[in-house]
């Protein structure tokens, strides 16, 4: 199916506010929410659209990669998408999403009842997303790269399997609710008999219970682990571009499923260069022969090195264009720039001979300013050994 565009389907401007999206996006919700329609997939898929569109666009991160990039950059690529697989948004964590929210305050609850929770529908709790950042250099950015890195997270825990009951025990269907997780409560209204279905407090709308806890877990069924991840950047990415990798954050209590790790790029200082966009720049000095007689020389480069022609006449500061030698874009298709800044350096110390010949060249240039004089220069050169 053709994915519709985020602003699309929310009816809002694509300058639209944080509240402008909020507001859009409950009006849709409230309209297409499943405990409104029961049973319509339809409204099921509408519902999931909105959310999906909420999601990125709420997100102000996420917004700017959408904004830049569309549909492809949250789901192509590795880069700034949700995973491998794309943004696969399942009908439980569009509710779980929306709940979170909207859950309490504009009276959703006291509408439909705890219905519309993730509890029901959603199993088992959910882990908490985990964020961390990693530096790369600019070669590293330049030919993209793949790094494994070391994640602490709460991980399952290996005696119990993540179930958080002691070995040789078992979950137990919860007695009070018999393992539905929901308790329906009827009271007395001047409209009449009202029946609200709430989560069980004794499971925790879970259906089961623990008869033992685990000792080593006390039952939550994770503990502190630690998990080597591989991540892909792709070349051209730059601070504060995050790669997210799903199901690698903290796992869920008893069972339940991980949340998501967003690796974040944090570019390192680099001893040569200085990034301005996709160009880089680079400062290179030249003695003063090479700026006066010009020179063939070799500059660093990301990935190797530059033959740079310094014109005879060359004044100090003048910058220097090299093609495609910046860094990629991220879009995949072509390069930034290199800009070498070069500095013509005088000489501090001279020697007795080199200040014999800059004398020689001071009366020169008195009588007849800078006219080639190649042998001369050539000699100078070869004095300062450059
Ligand atoms: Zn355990
Ligand atoms: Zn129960």
């Amino acid at each position: 199916m053709e994915k519709r565009d985020y602003y699309d389907v929310l009816d809002i401007s694509r300058d639209a506010g944080d509240d402008d999206i909020k507001k859009a996006y409950r009006q849709k919700a409230l309209k297409y929410h499943p405990d409104k329609n029961p049973g319509d997939k339809t409204a099921e898929e509408k519902f999931k659209e909105a959310t999906e569109a909420y999601e990125v666009l709420k997100d102000a991160q996420k917004r700017q990669v959408y904004d830049q990039y569309g549909h492809q950059g949250l789901s192509g690529g590795g880069f700034g998408g949700f995973g491998a697989g794309g943004f696969g948004f399942d009908l439980s964590d569009a509710l779980r999403a929306f709940m979170q929210d909207f859950g309490g305050g504009f009276g959703f609850e006291s509408m439909f009842g705890d219905s519309g929770s993730s509890r029901r529908r959603g199993g088992p709790q959910k882990g908490r997303d985990l964020q961390i950042r990693l530096e790369l250099t600019l070669e590293e950015i330049t030919g993209g790269v793949e790094k494994t890195i070391s994640v602490k997270r709460l991980v399952a825990c290996d005696t119990c399997s993540g179930n958080g009951c002691e070995s040789g025990t078992n979950l137990k269907t919860c007695p009070r609710c018999n393992g539905s997780g929901q308790q329906q409560t009827v009271s007395r209204t001047i409209l009449g008999q009202m029946m609200r279905v709430t989560s069980c407090p004794y499971c925790n709308g879970t259906g089961q219970i623990i008869e033992k806890p685990c000792l080593d877990c006390a039952g939550n069924g994770r503990v502190r682990g630690k998990t080597k991840i591989k991540v892909k950047f792709p070349a051209g990415v730059s601070s504060g571009n995050y790669i997210p990798v799903r199901n690698s954050g903290d796992v869920g209590p008893r069972g339940g499923p991980a949340g998501d790790l967003m690796v974040v790029v944090e570019e390192k200082d680099h001893p040569n260069f200085t990034r301005h966009g996709d160009d880089i720049v680079c400062e290179q000095a030249i003695s003063f022969s090479q700026a006066a007689l010009g020179d063939q020389i070799e500059v660093p480069a990301l990935d190797g090195r530059i033959d740079l022609k310094i014109p005879a006449g060359t004044q100090s500061g003048k910058i220097f264009r090299s093609r495609g030698k910046g860094i990629p874009h991220l879009n995949g298709y072509g390069r930034g720039d290199e800009l070498i800044r070069v500095l013509v350096i005088t000489p501090n110390k001279l020697t007795t001979e080199e200040k014999e010949l800059f004398g020689q060249l001071a009366k020169h240039q008195k009588h007849r300013p800078l006219r080639a004089d190649k042998s001369f220069f050539e000699k100078l050169r070869e004095t300062l050994g450059v």
